[in-house]
C-alpha cells in the first residue's frame, strides 16, 4: 500500500492513480493524513479492498500537489553517523549506541519544496525515513516491523556552522531551520519491497545550467542500526507515537566530507531518491 497527502488531504496512491480516503470510505476514514496512523491496521484492511485505479473517483497522480506525507509528526527523530563509511568521512567513530537528535517537527514539509539557505554552509543528506503506525513503548526487535507504517524519502538538511556550534555541538538546530526535514512523495508500507532491508538511497545535485551530480549512491543495507533495532532501541526511552518519524541516517557524500568541503548556493536543486518509494526535490533559495 502507498499513500500521500494531495491537497491536504489523505490519498492512496496506485500506479499513476490516487483516491482520496475519506470520500471513498464513506468518511469511515478522516480526510487528514495525520489521524490515520493510530488505525493503521484497520486502515490497511479497508485499504486492501479497493481497487484504486479502477475506482470512479480515482484522479491522475500527475496532478496531484503532494505535501508531507505524515503532515504533523509530534516526534521528529534524527539518527546521526549510522552508516560506516559516513561515519569515517565525518572523522567520528562507529557508534557502540544510536546517536540521536530531533528535527524539530515545525522543519517538516512536503516532497518538492524552495528552501531558502540561512547560511553559507547548508549540507545533504539523503535519509531513509520511518513513519510509525501504532508505536509503543519497549517494542521488542522482533515486533518492530508492526509498529511501523512504512517508509518514505527523507533530506536531513543541515547548516553545518550552527550544527556545531558550542560544546556539546547543537545538532537540533542546525537541523530545524524552515523546511529542513522534507519528506515524501508517498509512505510504502514494508510488504511492497522486495527487500525491505536493502534499498538504493541516492543523491544528485542539479546545478543552474543543468549539469547533474551524483554525490551520493549507498544501500539501506549498511545501516549500522538497522531499522527494527532502532525502533526498538528509540521505544526503551522514547514513546513512539503514531505519525512519528525517524531520519535513519545518511550513507556518504555530504557536502562537509569533500576536500575542499561544498555546500548548497542559490540556484541549486537537489533530487533525492530511494528505490521503491520515489524521489523528492529541493530547490534552494537565498
Ligand atoms: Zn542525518
Amino acid at each position: 500500500m502507498r499513500i500521500a497527502t494531495s491537497a491536504g488531504r489523505l490519498v492512496l496512491v496506485e500506479g499513476d492513480h490516487i483516491l482520496d480516503v475519506e470520500s471513498a470510505s464513506g468518511s469511515r476514514f478522516a480526510a487528514d493524513p495525520a489521524l490515520v496512523f493510530a488505525r493503521w491496521n484497520e486502515f490497511g484492511d479497508w485499504a486492501a479492498s479497493v481497487d484504486v485505479s479502477g475506482h470512479p473517483d480515482a484522479a491522475p497522480l500527475g496532478g496531484a500537489e503532494l505535501g508531507a506525507p505524515s503532515p504533523r509528526p509530534r516526534q521528529v527523530i534524527g539518527v546521526g553517523l549510522n552508516y560506516a563509511d559516513h561515519a569515517a568521512e565525518s572523522g567520528l567513530p562507529i557508534p557502540e549506541h544510536p546517536v540521536v537528535f530531533t528535527k524539530f517537527a515545525s522543519s517538516v514539509s512536503g516532497p518538492s519544496t524552495e528552501v531558502r539557505l540561512p547560511g553559507d554552509t547548508v549540507d545533504w543528506e539523503a535519509e531513509l525515513v520511518v513513519v510509525i503506525g501504532t508505536g509503543g513503548r519497549h517494542i521488542p526487535i522482533e515486533s518492530a516491523r508492526e509498529s511501523i507504517a512504512g517508509y518514505t524519502v527523507g533530506q536531513d538538511l543541515s547548516e553545518r556552522t550552527v550544527q556545531w556550534q558550542g560544546q556539546p555541538a547543537q545538532f537540533s538546530m542546525g537541523k530545524s531551520f524552515e523546511g529542513f526535514a522534507p519528506t515524501g512523495p508517498v509512505i510504502v508500507t514494508l510488504d511492497e519491497f522486495a527487500d525491505p532491508d536493502k534499498l538504493a538511497i541516492s543523491t544528485t545535485i542539479v546545478s543552474p545550467d543543468g549539469t547533474e551530480t551524483v554525490v551520493q549512491q549507498g544501500s539501506t543495507d549498511q545501516l549500522i542500526f538497522a531499522v527494527d533495532d532502532l525502533v526498538s532501541r528509540l521505544s526503551d526511552i522514547i514513546e513512539l507515537l503514531p505519525g512519528d518519524i525517524i531520519f535513519t541516517g545518511t550513507p556518504p557524500g555530504v557536502g562537509a566530507g569533500m576536500d575542499p568541503k561544498r555546500f548548497l548556493v542559490a540556484g541549486e536543486m537537489l533530487v533525492t531518491s530511494i528505490e521503491g518509494i520515489g524521489t523528492i526535490t529541493q530547490r534552494f533559495v537565498d
